[in-house]
C-alpha cells in the first residue's frame, strides 16, 4: 500500500490493496454472504463490533472496503462508505444524519431522482426541503432555518453545467450549523475535490465515471469518521441498499483509470463544445471549459478541467431537439452518461421529465436543449455525428 502522499495516479492504483494468504497481484472479488468465525465467542465479538472482522455481506465484504480506501484516498477522506447506488447513498445521508421535522436547502439543479427523493419521498416521512437558485448565495442564506440540517448542491449541475462555489457555500453551511453535500458526480476527484473547497460530504453515483464504462449501479458518501462511518454503517447494517462486491470490484479497478479517462473526456468535450459554439443551428452551448461559460473563472479555480458534460440548445424546440437525436448514427440514445461511449439524451423528456412545466422551466431545462455526455471516441467522429443530426433540422 502507498502512503497517502502518493500522487493520484498512484493512489489510484496502489491504495487499499488487501492481499489473502494466497498474495494475488490483481484484487481478489470476495463473492460471499456470510464469514467463517473461529469459535462462538468470536461471532459474538464480531456480532458486537468488539472485533473488526468481516461479518455479514450487508455491512462488510473485503472487496466493497478496497474500493472504499481507494475512493476515501482519491477524494482526500477520512472515510467511505459504498452504496448499491448514487440514490441510496443520498438516501443514506438523510436517513443516518436527520430527523423527521428537520429541513434541508438543496439546489433546484439537482439529478431529477434526487428532487423526487428530497420532494415526494423524504416529504412524506416529515423532511422538508426548500430549493434554492444555486448560484445565489443571499437565497442560500435566506432559506436557512434553525432546523436546517443539510446544503445540497451538484456542481456542474446536470444538464445545464452551472457551478457553485464551494468555499463561498461551506462558510454559509458553518454559519448555519448545517453540513454541505456535494454530488462530486460530474467532476469526480480528477478533476474536483470539494472537501478541500470546504465541502462536509461528499456523495457519488459510483455509476457514472468512477465504473466510467457504463457496466455497474454503485453509490459512495465521503466524509469525516465522525460524521460518516457509524451512522452510514448503521444505516446499512439496518436498511441494506448494500454495495455488491460484484460491482464493487468492477468501481474498483475503473477508479485505476480514472484520471487519464477524465482528462480524454474533458479534452475531447471542450473540441466538441467549440465546435458546436460555432455551428449555425446551436444558440447557445453550456459547458464549463468555455470562455463564454459565465462562471468559466470559478471552473479555472475550483476544477482542473471542464469534464465530459456538454448540453446546447437547438435552433427550435422539442421536435427539432429530437430530430437531432434521431439523425445521430453513433451516438447512443440513452440517458446514461460518464460512459465510454458517448450518449445523447433529451432532458425536457427523459431524466427530468417527471418535473412539472412549471419547475423545467424555472431551472432552464427547455424543449429545445440536448445534453452529450462526449464519450472516449476521437472527438471529430462525435462532431461528424453531430451534424448529421444538426443538419437535419
Ligand atoms: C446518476 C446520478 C445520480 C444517481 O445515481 P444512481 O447510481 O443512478 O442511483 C445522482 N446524482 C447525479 C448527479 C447523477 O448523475
Amino acid at each position: 500500500m502507498s502512503g497517502s502522499n502518493s500522487a493520484f495516479e498512484t493512489l489510484a492504483v496502489r491504495v487499499g490493496v488487501a492481499r489473502s494468504q494466497f498474495q494475488e497481484h490483481g484484487e481478489a472479488m470476495y463473492l460471499t454472504s456470510s464469514f467463517v468465525f473461529d469459535d462462538a465467542a468470536q461471532a459474538a465479538q464480531r456480532f458486537s463490533g468488539e472485533d473488526e472482522g468481516m461479518v455479514y455481506s450487508r455491512y462488510t465484504n473485503p472487496t466493497v472496503q478496497m474500493l472504499e480506501t481507494r475512493l476515501a484516498a482519491l477524494e482526500g477522506a477520512e472515510c467511505c462508505v459504498a452504496t448499491a447506488s448514487g440514490m441510496s447513498a443520498i438516501l443514506g445521508v438523510v436517513m443516518s444524519l436527520m430527523q423527521a421535522g428537520e429541513h434541508v436547502v438543496a439546489s433546484r439543479s439537482l439529478f431529477g431522482a434526487t428532487v423526487q427523493l428530497f420532494n415526494g419521498v423524504l416529504k412524506r416521512f416529515g423532511i422538508e426541503t426548500t430549493f434554492v437558485e444555486p448560484t445565489r448565495p443571499e437565497q442560500w442564506l435566506s432559506a436557512v432555518r434553525p432546523n436546517t440540517r443539510l446544503l445540497f448542491v451538484e456542481t456542474p449541475s446536470n444538464p445545464l453545467t452551472e457551478l457553485v462555489d464551494i468555499a463561498e457555500l461551506s462558510a454559509i453551511a458553518r454559519q448555519s450549523g448545517a453540513l454541505l453535500v456535494v454530488d462530486n458526480c460530474f467532476c469526480t476527484p480528477a478533476l474536483q475535490r470539494p472537501l478541500e473547497h470546504g465541502a462536509d460530504i461528499i456523495v457519488h453515483s459510483a455509476t457514472k465515471y468512477l465504473d466510467g464504462q457504463g457496466r455497474v449501479l454503485g453509490g459512495a458518501v465521503l466524509g469525516r469518521k465522525e460524521v460518516i462511518q457509524a451512522p452510514m454503517t448503521s444505516f446499512l447494517r439496518s436498511a441494506g441498499p448494500t454495495l455488491s462486491p460484484f460491482n464493487a470490484w468492477v468501481i474498483l479497478k475503473g477508479l485505476e483509470t480514472l484520471k487519464l479517462r477524465m482528462q480524454a473526456h474533458s479534452k475531447s468535450a471542450l473540441d466538441v463544445a467549440r465546435w458546436l459554439e460555432q455551428h449555425p443551428r446551436v444558440t447557445r452551448v453550456y459547458y464549463p471549459g468555455l470562455a463564454s461559460h459565465p462562471q468559466h473563472d470559478l471552473a479555472k479555480r475550483q476544477q482542473s478541467t471542464g469534464g465530459g458534460i456538454v448540453s446546447f440548445e437547438v435552433d427550435g424546440g422539442r421536435d427539432e431537439a429530437w430530430k437531432v437525436i434521431d439523425a445521430t448514427q453513433m451516438i447512443s440514445i440513452t440517458a446514461n452518461l460518464g460512459d465510454a461511449k458517448s450518449t445523447i439524451t433529451h432532458p425536457a423528456s427523459t431524466t427530468h421529465g417527471r418535473l412539472s412545466p412549471e419547475v423545467r422551466e424555472s431551472a432552464g431545462i427547455t424543449e429545445g436543449l440536448v445534453r452529450i455526455s462526449v464519450g472516449l471516441e476521437a472527438a471529430e467522429d462525435i462532431t461528424a455525428d453531430l451534424e448529421l443530426g444538426l443538419s437535419s433540422i
